[in-house]
């Protein structure tokens, strides 16, 4: 069950320098660096920059603009590095535009944590000074159009036209100006969101590795790794040993992560090579940060769990979306409050779990 890890083979594609040598392979589409984009009209501030060390910001969204996922700032001596691009062009770029209250530096690297929508659908705000960095799979799925078409983007963003129109018909027939304010203010969120997400190009990483790669920025030491497949083939963190701190996108999120694209029994040794590191703090990308390392034991047991009891019900002949509403998380609770009722929404990762044990995915 565990695959088998090439040895720190360094293996990094520049393929910005290959773009700008032989033309437009990998250019930058959709809004010059400075147009503000489709679906930002809205109240700031988008973003709360909460401060974990000098120069290390972990960035959560306030709700008034869907950003979908968290982002991590980094700044070097001369230039910022900023961890996940988010689910929109809108989205980054309110990042982008509320960060230069923290810092006058230029963001110049941007790293793709995966390829899911939700952290790379913002890299087309970046102009050609910066340079997009993600896992080379991460690069030949955004290619493929796997982070558009996707049953996860379906799942979490298929139903804003219908949630508008219902907010639509409750405001029609909304008496009380309370009221009416509150679902106006929804609405306006969510219409920025689908203008927002309608804009969207898919952009892929313009420079990529397979295991690791180093940015010495002054004297910050920034560690790009791959630690082995998990909630995706080509998931990376990204660490700072000196000040020990890790940005994990959906590898380890605070609560649980989605299993649709994942590998579930190498995701629990990739989380265990993720606790050799030397580590004070976890930047995830989504939820808040968090200092208790005993997070990674609990969504390993978590994962073992749901995979114990997936090999079950296919071993059983139980169909998948049977297994998807019977399977039984509630032991994991005390640790993941989310998890009240039998069942997993979305059921993706059960179906995933029968992918793979079908031998479908390798
Ligand atoms: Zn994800």
């Amino acid at each position: 069950m565990t695959r088998q890890r090439p040895l720190l083979l360094l293996t990094i594609a520049v393929f910005g320098a290959i773009a700008l040598a032989f033309g437009p392979v990998a250019a930058r589409q959709g809004s010059p660096a400075d147009t503000r984009p489709p679906g930002t009209s809205y109240k700031a501030p988008a973003w709360t920059f909460n401060k974990i060390t000098d120069g290390v910001y972990h960035a959560v969204g306030t709700g008034s603009l869907v950003v979908m996922s968290n982002a991590t700032i980094i700044e070097g001596d001369r230039d910022v590095l900023v961890v996940d691009s988010q689910v929109s062009p809108g989205a980054a770029w309110a990042l982008r535009d509320e960060l230069k209250a923290i810092t006058p530096k230029p963001i110049r690297w941007v790293v793709n944590s995966h390829y899911h929508f939700d952290h790379s659908h913002g890299n087309q705000i970046y102009g050609p000074d910066v340079e997009i960095i993600g896992h080379e799979f991460a690069r030949q799925q955004i290619l493929a159009g796997k982070s558009q078409d996707s049953p996860a983007r379906e799942f979490y963003v298929g139903g804003v036209p219908a949630q508008i129109k219902g907010l639509e018909a409750r405001l029609a027939t909304a008496s009380a100006d309370k009221t009416k304010a509150t679902i106006q203010n929804q609405l306006d969120i969510q219409r920025n969101h689908l203008e927002s997400t309608n804009a969207v190009k898919p952009t892929p990483p313009t420079l990529t590795l397979t295991e690791t790669m180093t940015l010495f920025r002054g004297g910050r030491e920034i560690r790009i790794l791959f630690l082995g497949r998990g909630h995706t083939a080509g998931d990376v963190v990204v660490y700072l040993p000196k000040e020990r701190i890790v940005a994990t996108g959906d590898l380890m999120v605070n609560g649980t992560s989605y299993m649709g694209d994942a590998f579930v029994p190498e995701w629990v040794d990739t989380i265990e090579a993720m606790k050799k590191l030397d580590l004070g703090t976890v930047l995830p990308g989504h939820g808040a940060a968090f200092t208790d390392m005993a997070k990674l034991d609990h969504w390993q047991a978590y994962l073992r769990d749901f995979w114990s009891q997936a090999q079950r019900f296919h071993k059983a002949g139980t169909p998948w979306e049977d297994a998807a509403r019977q399977v039984d998380l509630r032991g994991n609770a005390v640790h993941f409050p989310g998890i009240r009722t039998v069942g997993l929404t979305p059921n993706h990762g059960m179906r995933r779990a029968y992918e793979i044990l079908d031998g479908k995915v390798k």
